[in-house]
């Protein structure tokens, strides 16, 4: 099953720019095609534009074959780009389901590409029949935030099967919390779902928001089209250079910290359960917990005076009465404590 028909009919047609890096295929030792400084700096030549070796690494990594990925840079630039591949312009939309992370709105405003929001239910699942009922022949992408920000829970794979069957546009699966997630990633569902994208990040439990890297798994298919519309060379050289390292050097330093994270995160769930003006900590899959209380604003602003910044997400669409808190460091959540036990 093609997706063409999704696909702006410009994206279809366009010729890509076609860098000197990546017309030449074979070997040679005198490259005087790219007007690059020929003096060594470890960084006067261009990346590779594809990112062949990182991809491997990563592909190892995730069980997915290197054609099924997109790195960008973030994987906000991913989200920029399938709505500016599948959205015409004030003709076609996206479709949020709020409350939900900023970014899918902000980049179809961006591309002048509409929004249609259909709110979580109560306990912030897809509310699948009101899904279906909004969507039409322009809805041509669906967001789906799993674990949720700012609300910490998964989204049932049951839900995700389903939308990914009867939507008939592309489904984008954010899975940016993935790693602290007990739950399986959709990237077990690719091969069944050609209009499925599961986006996953560095920025989170692999502690480098620092290098801008963000993974794009889809069909074969999808990922030319991303590969066709991004910026030739959207993954620098040292960000390269540093998640391959990562790769092949931190996992188990990757696995240490992110133990500790879940061990300091139950042991947060726990101590807020028991402070008297918490009415209710949202059950979470991600390094941060939705908290629900007396006089939010209030907390808010006494956490300020402390010097402790948490999220407040009292004003956002079933989130009154929340602060979202990120599981910090054990001093840094003992401190947290510490201030809400003498409130
Ligand atoms: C933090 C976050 C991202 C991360 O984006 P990067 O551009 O990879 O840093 C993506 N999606 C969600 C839901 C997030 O919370």
């Amino acid at each position: 099953m093609s997706i063409n028909h999704l696909v702006r009919p410009n994206i279809l047609k366009l010729v890509p720019y076609s860098s000197a890096r990546s017309e030449f295929k074979g070997k040679a030792e005198v490259f005087l095609d790219a007007n690059e400084n020929p003096f060594e700096t470890g960084l006067n030549r261009y990346p590779d534009p594809l990112q062949w070796k990182l991809k491997a690494a990563i592909s190892n990594l995730k069980g997915v074959p290197v054609e099924q990925i997109f790195l960008g840079n973030g994987s906000d630039e991913a989200i920029d780009l399938v709505v500016r591949i599948f959205c015409e312009p004030r003709q076609d939309h996206i479709l949020i389901l709020p409350p939900t992370y900023g970014m899918y709105q902000v980049s179809a405003d961006i591309a002048d590409v509409g929004v249609r929001s259909v709110s979580l239910t109560p306990d912030f699942q897809p509310d699948v029949p009101a899904i279906l009922a909004a969507a039409d022949e322009h809805s041509k992408i669906l967001f789906i935030c799993s674990p949720n920000n700012p609300t910490g829970n998964s989204v049932d794979l049951e839900h995700i099967r389903s939308l990914c069957t009867q939507f008939k546009g592309v489904v984008v699966v954010d899975e940016a919390y993935i790693d602290f997630s007990k739950e399986a990633s959709c990237t077990t569902l690719l091969a069944e779902f050609p209009n499925l994208i599961v986006l996953q990040t560095f920025s989170k439990a692999w502690g480098m928001a620092g290098i801008r890297l963000g993974m794009a798994f889809a069909s074969p298919e999808i990922i030319q089209l991303f590969n066709k519309v991004k910026p030739p060379y959207n993954i620098n050289q040292l960000t390269q250079q540093i998640a391959l390292e990562a790769l092949e050097t931190s996992q188990d330093d990757y696995k240490k910290l992110l133990s500790i994270l879940l061990t300091e995160r139950e042991r947060l769930e726990k101590a807020l359960a028991g402070l008297k003006f918490v009415q209710q900590v949202y059950p979470t899959d991600a390094n941060f917990i939705l908290v629900k209380m007396d006089d939010p604003n209030g907390t808010y602003q006494y956490l300020v005076d402390a010097g402790i910044i948490v999220r407040n997400r009292n004003s956002v669409h079933l989130c009154a009465g929340s602060l979202r808190i990120t599981v910090g460091r054990p001093e840094e959540n003992d401190a947290l404590l510490t201030a809400l036990e003498q409130k």
